[in-house]
C-alpha cells in the first residue's frame, strides 16, 4: 500500500474528518500526564506524549464490564456486547506489542468472543514515539518500534523535517487515508529518514538499561526462585495492585454476578484482577495460594518472565515503565530485578 507524506496541518484536517465520521479514542493531556480519551477536537490530540497513564488495553479488555444478563426463575440469559467499530489514534508500539499478546492470550483454548469482538471493531493507528518517558526501556526488549510486528492497521512517524510518514498496512488502515490518498508518495529519502527515527528510538527508549536479552529472561528466573531479592523488597509492598492495573499485558480478571433487588434478575460482571492483591489466590475454603506478600511479588516477576514464555512464547513486559512510576514504595521495576538476579545469580 503506498505510503504518503503529508505536513501537520493536513495531519489535523485528516483527524477532524475522522472524528466527523467515526467514533475516534486519541491521546490527549490530563494535567500534567497523557491518557487514552474520546477525541471530539482534533486540536487535542496529542501525539507528542511520552506514555499515557493506563494503556489502550482498556479499550479491549475494559476495568468492568457487563458479560451477560440472567433471570434466574426463567432460566434465561444473553450475553451482552459493546462492540462498535472505533478508531484508535496514537498508540505506541510497546503498546501496539502487548495489544499482540493479548491477541494470543483471548484466542488461545478458550475464544474469548468479548474481547475478540471489540478487537475486530476496532482500527489501530500506531505512532512512532516523539518523547521517551522517564521509566521506558521498550528499546531493550525489543518494541521500540513497528519493525517486524504487525496488528495495527496504519503507523505515523513524524520524521525530522516536521513531516508526518503515513504508512497503512491493512485493509481497514487504507480505508481511513480519504483525502490522504492524494498526498505526495514518500520516496527513498523518506524512508530512509523513518529508518533513523527507528534507529534512534531504539536508542533512546531504554532509560532502564536491562543487562541480558530478553530471552535470557526465563533461564535466569528459573534459577531464583529462593534469591533474597522478593523477601527484601516485598516487605515494602503495600499490595495496592497498581503495578498490575497499568501494566499493558496484565489480563487477569475476576467474575461475580450481581443480583438486582428483585432477587430474580442480574447481570454477571467481569472486572480487572491483579495478582499483587491479597485476594487474587484466595480459594473457597479459605485457602490461600500466595497469602504472603513475597510469594505474591515473586509471582509477579516469574509471570512476567517465565511463565507466560512457557506459556505462549511470550515476555510479558514489553518496558513500558508504568509499573514504575506507578508504585509508591518504588520497589516495581522489572530492570531493577532482573539486573539483580543477573548479577548476583
Ligand atoms: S511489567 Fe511494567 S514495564 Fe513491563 S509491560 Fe508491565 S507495566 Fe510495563
Ligand atoms: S505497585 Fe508497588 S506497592 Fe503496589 S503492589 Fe505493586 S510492587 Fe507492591
Amino acid at each position: 500500500m503506498p505510503q504518503k507524506l503529508i505536513d501537520q496541518s493536513s495531519l489535523g484536517h485528516w483527524v477532524a474528518a475522522l472524528i466527523a465520521e467515526h467514533k475516534v479514542y486519541g491521546v490527549q493531556a490530563k494535567a500534567d500526564r497523557f491518557a487514552f480519551d474520546a477525541l471530539t477536537e482534533a486540536d487535542d490530540l496529542r501525539l507528542d506524549h511520552d506514555v499515557t497513564i493506563l494503556p489502550p488495553k482498556k479499550y479491549f479488555h475494559p476495568p468492568q464490564e457487563i458479560l451477560l444478563q440472567f433471570d434466574r426463575e426463567a432460566m434465561t440469559f444473553e450475553s451482552v456486547f459493546h462492540a462498535e467499530p472505533f478508531i484508535l489514534l496514537g498508540v505506541h508500539p510497546y503498546d501496539m506489542a502487548a495489544i499482540s499478546q493479548l491477541d494470543k492470550v483471548f484466542s488461545m483454548d478458550h475464544r474469548d468472543r468479548h474481547y475478540l469482538a471489540r478487537r475486530e471493531a476496532a482500527t489501530i493507528v500506531v505512532c512512532d514515539v516523539q518523547t521517551a518517558s522517564p521509566e521506558v526501556f521498550a528499546g531493550c526488549m525489543g518494541h521500540a518500534t513497528m519493525e517486524g510486528q504487525s496488528g495495527h492497521d496504519m503507523l505515523l512517524t513524524l520524521l525530522d523535517d516536521g513531516r508526518y510518514l503515513v504508512d497503512p498496512v491493512s485493509a481497514k488502515g487504507e480505508a481511513l487515508m480519504g483525502p490522504l490518498a492524494h498526498a505526495p508518495e514518500a520516496d527513498q529519502a523518506a524512508l530512509q529518514a523513518r529508518k533513523r527515527v527507528w534507529d534512534r528510538n531504539r536508542r533512546q527508549l531504554q532509560k532502564n538499561k536491562l543487562k541480558m536479552k530478553p530471552s535470557e529472561l526465563p533461564g535466569l528466573l528459573a534459577g531464583s526462585y529462593d534469591h533474597p531479592v522478593w523477601e527484601e523488597r516485598a516487605e515494602l509492598c503495600y499490595s495496592c495492585g497498581s503495578c498490575n492495573l497499568v501494566c499493558p499485558t496484565c489480563y487477569c480478571f475476576d467474575l461475580r454476578d450481581e443480583l438486582n433487588w428483585d432477587l430474580r434478575t442480574g447481570r454477571r460482571l467481569r472486572e480487572w484482577d491483579g495478582c499483587m492483591l491479597r485476594g487474587f489466590a484466595a480459594v473457597a475454603g479459605g485457602h490461600n495460594f500466595r497469602a504472603r506478600r513475597a510469594d505474591r511479588y515473586r509471582h509477579r516477576y516469574f509471570r512476567k518472565g517465565k511463565y507466560t514464555w512457557e506459556a505462549y512464547g511470550e515476555i510479558a513486559c514489553v518496558g513500558c515503565g508504568r509499573c514504575i512510576s506507578a508504585c509508591t514504595a518504588n520497589i516495581a521495576n522489572p530492570v531493577e530485578v532482573f539486573n539483580r538476579l543477573l548479577e548476583e545469580r
